[in-house]
């Protein structure tokens, strides 16, 4: 039997891409390696709590928003969800600051953490907020970037306004670039706060980061963030319900081992030998993984060259999950489900310095028994260390050591509120959700120009897609929804049949 399209993966990527094309009448196969949906952004139940394995900022379910339009074009409900109002305290070594969605809010808490150059930080934001929204135009068109075709080509030209050439200037300056014409760049508690929100958001910091990408980042917030009942998996599992609702069928605990294609069929294998057979494959692993899945004939007509991507940059993640008892913090702080810890000035933002502390809310049972929280806390770290046996236990040891001692130097009785306490390393990153090395987030920017250095979800072999975090456009799990939902677009567009 011959399937329209098989998914590899059911991350924000390819859940998207399945549940649309289900929804438009294809026929697919979703194999998940797994036993839970989700990937990056999956979750997992341990000792009564759940904890999300990895992502937990919920973005894009704003009016207009990515992902609410997602929700709308599939007429499925959106999971329970608190739009925030306060999104995140960020701990800086002498001050806090208050992320606060609203604008007016925000240029208030500005003006008085950052008062010295209040001016400047207006204006920049002025400027951020300013660019973003024209951008937001572009994206909305779910282009192929970059373009390969004539037809790609075609598109992009037809989505190109007025408004779009004038931000031709930003094409070639870094985040860095915009902050240094605005006098910022020796401010150092500010440049440690905007480096922060870019390492969580696009994995690198103002140097290294295009501006068009880093000022879609910062003005992500003021759009909305979004408290998510029960975690950012609860959104996968609405995807795969709706998925299902249309046809779709999922397989979980199917690891797929190699892609071949014969003629114009591709033939997919699982560890379990099962062999299936389609017109369309949908990668959604990431492209770390591609050149051990692919066959080795292939290889040369992809678009990507395997030594180029050995030599692009991503980070791993250390992560703790932490079931607590929550009165370490104040009422009104424990109110705000996501707090950024920033200890040191001076030391790289990752490795532990710089973490994300997410905490379920009051009254979110999916997560936690009633008076307990549920905490995911997570650090950029490099990879490589990690694949050291004898150092492994140690490294795990010490992270963890440090990561609990700069909660507890906030909130002093933090240690003693602990029931439950799990680590995760790019190692368990690689188990859960086959990563290799255990990267993830996507590339990081490795410049100015990087933007325009993505990889395209059209892998350049007919019938085969990427989606997910290592394609355009990229991190998170709005930007992974979206490449799934772009090849979905592309897969309808070259459909004998047209749309359906
Ligand atoms: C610690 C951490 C915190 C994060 N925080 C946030 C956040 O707060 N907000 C946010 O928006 N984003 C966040 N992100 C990023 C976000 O989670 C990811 O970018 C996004 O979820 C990636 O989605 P993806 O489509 O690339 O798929 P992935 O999450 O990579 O999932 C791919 C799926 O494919 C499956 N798979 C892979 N290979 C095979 C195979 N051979 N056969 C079958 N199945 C296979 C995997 O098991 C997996 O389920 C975070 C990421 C991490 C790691």
């Amino acid at each position: 039997m011959l399937i329209d399209a098989i998914v590899i993966g059911s991350g924000f990527g390819g859940i998207t891409s399945a549940a649309l094309l289900a929804k438009a009448g294809y026929d697919v196969l979703t194999l998940e390696a797994a036993s839970e949906l989700g990937g990056c952004a999956s979750k997992f139940d341990r000792a009564g709590y759940r904890f999300s394995a990895g992502a937990t900022v919920g973005m894009g379910f704003e009016e207009g928003g990515m992902l609410k339009k997602l929700f709308e074009e599939l007429g499925a409900p959106l999971p329970p969800m608190k739009k925030l109002d306060e999104i995140m305290n960020v701990y800086l070594p002498d001050r806090t600051i208050t992320y606060f969605s609203e604008k007016e809010k925000w240029y208030k808490e500005v003006a008085y953490k950052f008062d010295s150059d209040q001016d400047r930080v207006f204006s920049f934001f002025e400027e951020v907020f300013k660019v973003s929204k024209i951008l937001q135009i572009f994206v909305e068109k779910r282009n192929i970037f970059p373009p390969s075709t004539v037809s790609e080509y075609f598109q992009l030209l037809k989505s190109m306004n007025v408004k779009l050439l004038g931000l031709a200037p930003y094409l070639t300056q870094s985040v860095q670039d915009r902050l240094s014409k605005y006098g910022l760049t020796e401010n150092k508690p500010f440049m440690t706060f905007i480096n922060g929100q870019l390492l969580d958001s696009v994995q690198t910091t103002a140097t290294f980061c295009p501006s068009l990408l880093g000022y879609m980042a910062l003005s992500i917030f003021h759009k909305g963030a979004f408290y998510v009942a029960g975690g950012l998996a609860s959104i996968i599992h609405a995807l795969a319900e709706s998925y299902r609702a249309s046809g779709g069928e999922l397989r979980l605990r199917h690891k797929v081992v190699s892609i071949a294609k014969q003629g114009e069929v591709w033939t997919v294998m699982t560890k379990r030998g099962q062999v299936f057979r389609t017109k369309q494959v949908i990668m959604n692993a990431p492209i770390h993984n591609v050149f051990s899945l692919l066959e080795p004939e292939l290889h040369q007509n992809l678009v990507i060259k395997e030594q180029k991507e050995r030599e692009k940059d991503a980070w791993g993640a250390f992560t703790l999950y932490i079931g607590a008892e929550p009165s370490f913090m104040m009422k009104e702080t424990s109110s705000i489900p996501f707090h950024q810890f920033i200890s040191s000035y001076d030391s790289p933002l990752s490795e532990g310095n710089q973490f994300l502390f997410s905490m379920s809310q009051e009254g979110d049972t999916k997560f936690a028994p009633p008076g307990k929280r549920s905490i995911t806390i997570s650090t950029h770290t490099n990879v490589e260390k990690w694949w050291e046996r004898e150092r492994y236990e140690n490294i795990k040891e010490e992270y963890t050591e440090k990561i609990i001692d700069s909660i507890d130097k906030k909130f002093s009785s933090f240690s003693s509120k602990i029931d439950v306490k799990m680590a995760g390393t790019p190692v368990t990153f690689k188990r859960y959700t086959q990563r290799a090395y255990g990267k993830v987030g996507g590339f990081i920017p490795s410049g100015k120009y990087s933007f325009l250095k993505s990889y395209s979800p059209n892998s350049g072999v007919e019938g085969l897609w990427f989606c997910g975090d290592t394609v355009f456009p990229g991190a998170g799990s709005l930007g992974s929804s979206l490449s799934g939902w772009i090849v979905a677009d592309a897969i309808k567009g070259k459909h004998p049949e047209g749309d359906m």
